[in-house]
């Protein structure tokens, strides 16, 4: 079943219990903080139910025809159908929102292709992780994930030696028919506008944190779950004119707080094992399979970026200048450069257990360091570009409607062959990409996502070669002794 946009936003008014501070939001599809966004994912749902785009957005299974990214890929052009999947949709958002319906769907797949996993270890169950694939992608669903515990509450022993009850979530009671959850679990992204969320966790835990190595995939409506969202980004009455990116890309991120939830063991896919809560991500496919869709979609934000930094230079007038081209060219360079990073992770590809293939890690995990360490470096260039350029314009573009302001808008604001309606849609929308709220937390998305930069640099470290490129130089060292100067240098010895 594919859902359409139309079914997708009924779906989703499920009663959940979003707090927008005090205030509980009753319909988020039709509340001005978060009715923008939920058009988005109506309109990729509405994209990926298109006849057109059948071969590219979806696949056949035993008769049945699933979202493309729940293929779980057994060949190089499987990677690749994934790929054009996924580029479909950063490229309809221009890769401004992280946590569209094919990112977490790439780590329930991972999962799946090595249940095994789950049974490796007590606590894990493969059933219920399999059957949770077989429902998601039957039911087209839309899950995201919560794996975090809350920050500045991550030292049991403090809570335990006050007798404080523990911020962090974990399993309180437990009975037949499943457990009791209580605590907060950080950061869901999209979780206003998904179906499900997996709660887990990707910081490794102490072997005695067994209750709160609960993981599973639960619908965000359950009884007792609220979901604490932060400061959106539109507001009623704001213009998409102003605010053309927020006003369609916010995504919306909220804590996830449980009181007395209740979650069926079915849900559940580990328990009581704080090893193995964590171990799941790598030792299955979740983590590389995932996180090509997050290059996919950081290589269509650049393109995105380049083209609206040149337009800049364009309508300031500066782009002839040789040294803003020499800018232009080196994000240029910048952006080809990660997109062959990442197309090179399909063309490496690597085997995987159980008869799959996945995207190569070592150019997987050095794309996602580049745009962490990057993505600022690019916002900072182009706010450059821009110069005072935004704060020239109006509030708002409102003034149009009075005729005495337009006039004098219209005359001062024309600067040659730019309107000064066309140059003001190009400057706010620039500043929504570099400057405005929405940009600066995107700035903070690309930073953290993955997790902080520490964590990223360790998966480089793990993946690299170590002993093959510690071979590479010895033997080097090999071919040549401790003879006298006069000894004749021999050529490096071919690897063979
Ligand atoms: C916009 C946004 C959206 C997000 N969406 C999601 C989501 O959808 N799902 C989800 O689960 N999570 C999400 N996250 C959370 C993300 O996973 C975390 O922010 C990330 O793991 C870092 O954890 P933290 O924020 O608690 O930072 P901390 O762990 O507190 O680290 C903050 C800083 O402290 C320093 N530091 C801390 N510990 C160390 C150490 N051991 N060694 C060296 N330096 C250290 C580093 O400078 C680090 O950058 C999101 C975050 C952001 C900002």
């Amino acid at each position: 079943m594919l859902l359409t946009g139309k079914e997708y936003l009924e779906s989703i008014r499920d009663g959940r219990a979003i707090y927008l501070g005090k205030e509980r939001v009753t319909d988020q599809t039709t509340h001005p903080a978060f009715a923008g966004g939920a058009r988005t994912y109506a309109a990729l749902f509405d994209m990926k139910a298109d006849p057109a785009l059948r071969d590219v957005m979806t696949f056949e299974e035993n008769g049945e025809r699933y979202s493309m990214y729940y293929l779980r890929p057994r060949s190089q052009e499987d990677l690749r159908r994934r790929n054009r999947a996924h580029r479909k949709i950063a490229d309809f958002c221009f890769g401004l929102m992280g946590r569209t319906p094919d990112a977490f769907a790439g780590n329930l797949t991972g999962l799946s292709m090595k249940p095994e996993v789950f049974d490796s270890e007590p606590g894990g169950n493969s059933n219920n992780l399999l059957s949770i694939y077989q429902h998601v992608r039957r039911n087209d669903l839309f899950a995201t994930y919560a794996i975090v515990p809350p920050q500045g509450a991550r030292n049991k022993d403090y809570y335990l030696a006050k007798g404080l009850p523990q911020p962090a979530l974990r399993v309180t009671a437990e009975d037949d028919k499943g457990v009791t959850l209580n605590g907060m679990k950080m950061l869901a992204s999209g979780a206003a506008y998904a179906h499900e969320v997996l709660v887990g966790n990707v910081m490794p835990l102490a072997p005695d944190q067994l209750k709160e190595s609960i993981t599973c995939v639960i619908p965000l409506n359950l009884p007792g779950l609220m979901l604490w969202s932060r400061e959106p980004f539109n507001r009623t009455g704001l213009r998409p004119f102003d605010r053309p990116l927020s006003a369609r890309f916010d995504e919306s991120d909220c804590m996830l707080v449980f009181r007395d939830v209740h979650v069926p063991w079915e849900k559940v896919i580990v328990h009581d094992n704080p090893a193995l809560s964590r171990n799941i991500y790598i030792q299955t496919a979740a983590h590389v399979i995932s996180n090509h869709q997050s290059n996919v979609r950081f290589g269509s934000k650049l393109r995105f970026m380049l083209g609206v930094a040149s337009l800049v230079t364009r309508y300031t007038g500066a782009r002839d200048i040789p040294a803003v081209r020499e800018t232009l060219a080196r994000l240029a360079a910048m952006e080809a450069g990660f997109n062959a990073m990442v197309d090179g992770q399909i063309e490496a590809c690597q085997p995987f257990d159980n008869g799959y293939v996945v995207f190569n890690r070592r150019y997987l995990y050095a794309a996602i360091h580049w745009a962490m360490e990057n993505h600022s470096q690019l916002i900072d260039i182009m706010r450059e570009l821009m110069g005072g350029g935004q704060f020239q314009f109006p509030a708002s573009i409102d003034v149009l409607e009075d005729p005495e302001l337009r006039s004098l808008f219209e005359t001062f604001w024309t600067a040659g062959e730019f309107a000064a309606v066309d140059r003001m849609k190009l400057f706010k929308l620039a500043w929504d990409l570099v400057g405005s709220d929405h940009a600066s937390r995107a700035t903070s998305y690309e930073k953290f996502f993955v997790g902080p930069a520490f964590a990223v640099r360790n998966y480089n470290f793990i993946n690299a070669p170590w002993d093959e490129l510690h071979a590479v130089v010895e033997n080097f060292m090999d071919s040549y002794d401790t003879g006298s100067a006069q000894t004749q240098s021999a050529p490096p010895r071919h690897p063979g």
